[in-house]
């Protein structure tokens, strides 16, 4: 390693103890080795020289090579002024501005002289000038080491006011060249070098902070990225193989009576391919000694409840209780519901846990829980609990575990031994890629086919002005006998503003579609969970035409007469949120609509949100475009966000090179698992410090 890349940043030359503490506190830099990973967040253009008579208005940053022939104070207002110099080449003229420093910089500037000015270009009564210029003297800017590309660097308000600019940065970074000799220690194996074509360690550092050109500098960035993006790599997927290899798990080694008899006797349907296929995987993963760590992935709607149930029986067929843990209360009831429903011809157990289940019921399940007489239990955080105790938990299933903390999921299995299998469902699709080195760790499972007969549902955008319209649209299809839901945001639960707006939603909606003809419900999260579910319950049985909610209905809620799903306020919702919500409809054989509601007035994103929304049913396709909108951190939660502190890759714009990352890092563990071989000792000396010092990948074991 390099030892000097440990030493204190402010023993650089020019940094000290108090600018020393400004990089530490604002960027987070402590020593050299921070600074020199400190990587410019764009580059400006510095090979091209502007003539004064080529300028326009709309030029943003440029260079200019001139002499200055005339200097003038003007006075302004109570001792302010300005400090303005003529600023001419063999094209024409124009002003340099100074409003501040303008005693120290009148001092030091030389008349007559070469300078390369360089700055914004704005015009004002046709005269171009340049307000605050860097200014450098055509002889020194001839000899600086600082490129044609010039780095811009990360900065913070506090640094600037401080007077540490870009260009102290950019100093600091040439000094660390010099004091370090610009070598340090090449990361990679020298024939993933060869085999990629990547260039050296040395070259990449000293062209991503001064590249002599645009070539190089697109080298440079490859070459730091796909190390960045390898090192995650090798780490997940070394992670995954000792899980596999040291995590036991309960074996399911027999397919048997449960099993055979619903996939025989009682499955309601015949299962689609791709729920065949994802079963099978599951299987293959119970049957081995070790323990399962799988997401499954698959839109709303793909059917991964049916997926649960059988890999249940799968754990009853081997003695092992199961659970099943969902995110709100209403889901988890439908889902206890459904589940009793699909499974009572078995004659098996299953019981409800939630926070409204009575103590006395309570008191039942925890006994028959710890005695192995109850073989599923499903519910919600309830389940977390301390006093909830497994008999021999073998397989905990997690719906929709983006609602879900990392924490909650490990507390699940430290109440056993040998932790039981896990499986996490999730209707939040992920490009696969992605996915991969977010759950590095986890296995995927994807449904990726619906299942037959589904029309894809019909996505509009009106404007709050056509109200009138989509108000006969649903009387029209109530009058066919479907059901409608009509959705506000309430994003949290505490807004007043948000509360307000459901209510006046619900009256003016119970005021246009009156009694007796019409018979609306209302859910939301200031009910009692008694209240909803009752409300649910109602709307279920058909004896409502009209659900109004908030977003609690978001999940998983499943009314299969329920063909319309109006959206108020659409712009207030993310991407992945309104597909979660359409999905809600479209699950009977009638044809369903979305309606997306607005007002005129909409940014940018949220049209972009609203199209993507119309175009396109694929979640696939709707997650892609969220990932461009929001980054990647946002689309898991805030769970997961930040969590992968990238330096210079970005997951979404280098997903070709984290694919080749991986693949290679795949390649490299295949022949060499422990990375002994002679020529992968450095990359094992790095893997270990970057082992223990990040050891943020640890959320599942
Ligand atoms: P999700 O993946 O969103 O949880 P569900 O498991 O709730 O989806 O299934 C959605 C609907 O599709 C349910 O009504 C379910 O009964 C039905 N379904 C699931 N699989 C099939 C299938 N293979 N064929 C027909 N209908 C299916
Ligand atoms: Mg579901």
């Amino acid at each position: 390693m390099n030892d000097i890349l440990q030493t204190p940043i402010e023993y650089l030359k020019g940094v000290g103890p108090s600018r020393g503490e400004m990089l530490r506190k604002e960027l987070n830099i402590h020593r050299y080795g921070d600074l020199l990973t400190l990587f410019p967040n764009r580059y400006i253009d510095r090979t091209r020289y502007y003539k004064i008579n080529e300028l326009q208005a709309g030029n943003t940053e440029v260079q200019i090579i001139g002499k200055i022939i005339h200097l003038k104070t003007i006075e302004q207002s109570k001792g302010r002024g300005r400090l303005v110099a003529t600023f001419v080449d063999e094209t024409g003229e124009m002003e340099l501005v100074w409003f501040q420093g303008q005693k120290w910089i009148r001092e030091s500037l030389k008349l007559n002289t070469p300078y390369v000015a360089f700055g914004k270009v704005t015009s004002f009564s046709s005269q171009f000038n340049m307000a605050h210029p860097e200014l450098e003297l055509l002889e020194e800017h001839k000899q600086s080491l600082r490129s044609a590309m010039q780095p811009v660097y990360p900065s913070t308000e506090k640094l600037t006011q401080k007077g540490i600019s870009n260009r102290t940065i950019n100093k600091m970074m040439q000094q660390l060249f010099v004091e370090t000799q610009a070598r340090f220690t090449e990361s990679l194996p020298p024939n993933l070098l060869e085999e990629l074509k990547l260039i050296p360690k040395n070259a990449a550092l000293f062209n991503i902070h001064f590249p002599k050109s645009q070539e190089l500098l697109a080298k440079a960035q490859f070459r730091l990225k796909f190390e960045e993006l390898f090192f995650i790599q090798l780490q997940l997927i070394t992670k995954n193989l000792i899980r596999k290899h040291k995590i036991k798990g309960h074996p399911f080694e027999k397919v048997g009576e449960h099993f055979n008899t619903f996939y025989q006797h009682h499955l309601p349907f015949e299962l689609t391919n791709a729920q065949k296929r994802v079963i099978k995987e599951i299987r293959n993963d119970l049957g081995s000694k070790a323990q399962m760590n799988r997401l499954l992935q698959g839109d709303v709607g793909s059917g991964k409840t049916i997926v649960a149930l059988l890999c249940m029986l799968m754990a009853l067929d081997n003695g092992f209780q199961s659970c099943l843990m969902a995110p709100t209360e209403i889901l988890a009831t439908q889902h206890f519901n459904g589940l009793s429903e699909l499974a009572k011809e078995l004659n098996i157990n299953i019981k409800l846990l939630t926070g409204s289940t009575k103590t006395s019921e309570r008191k039942i399940i925890h006994e028959a829980l710890e005695k192995g007489e109850l073989h599923i239990l499903i519910g919600t955080h309830a389940l977390l609990e301390d006093k909830v105790q497994f008999h021999n938990l073998g397989l905990a299933i997690i719906d929709e575990q983006h609602r879900f903390g990392v924490e909650q999921r490990s507390k699940l299995w430290k109440k056993n031994d040998i932790p039981p299998h896990v499986l996490v469902m999730t209707a939040t699709p992920i490009p696969r890629t992605l996915a991969m080195s977010m759950y590095g760790d986890l296995d995927i499972s994807v449904i990726d086919e619906l299942p037959p007969g589904r029309k894809p549902i019909q996505t509009v955008h009106r404007y709050d002005s056509n109200r009138l319209k989509v108000w006969k649209f649903l009387k029209d299809e109530i009058a066919k006998g479907r059901q409608i839901y009509i959705v506000y945001p309430l994003i949290n639960e505490s807004e007043k503003m948000d509360y307000k707006d459901l209510m006046d939603g619900y009256e003016s909606i119970s005021r246009d579609f009156p009694l007796p003809q019409y018979s609306v419900s209302i859910v939301h999260g200031q009910m009692k969970p008694a209240e909803k579910d009752e409300e649910m319950r109602r709307f279920a049985a058909g004896k409502t035409n009209i659900m109004v909610a908030t977003t609690v209905i978001e999940v998983g809620v499943n009314v299969p007469n329920a063909s319309v799903m109006v959206i108020e306020s659409a712009e207030r919702f993310g991407l992945s949120q309104l597909h979660q919500l359409r999905g809600r409809v479209g699950r009977g054989a009638e044809q369903s609509y979305c309606i997306l509601m607005t007002g005129h007035k909409l940014s940018n994103d949220s049209k972009i949100r609203l199209e993507t929304m119309c175009k396109t049913n694929d979640g696939f396709e709707i997650a892609e475009v969220d990932l461009k909108l929001r980054g990647p951190g946002d689309i898991m939660g805030t769970q997961q966000s930040g969590v992968l502190n990238l330096q210079i890759a970005d997951l979404v714009r280098d997903r070709d090179i984290l694919q080749l990352a991986r693949h290679e890092a795949i390649k490299l563990l295949k022949k060499d698992p422990a990375m002994t071989l002679p020529e992968h000792q450095t990359l094992r000396m790095i893997f270990m410090e970057m082992s223990k010092r990040k050891n943020i990948w640890n959320y599942i074991s």
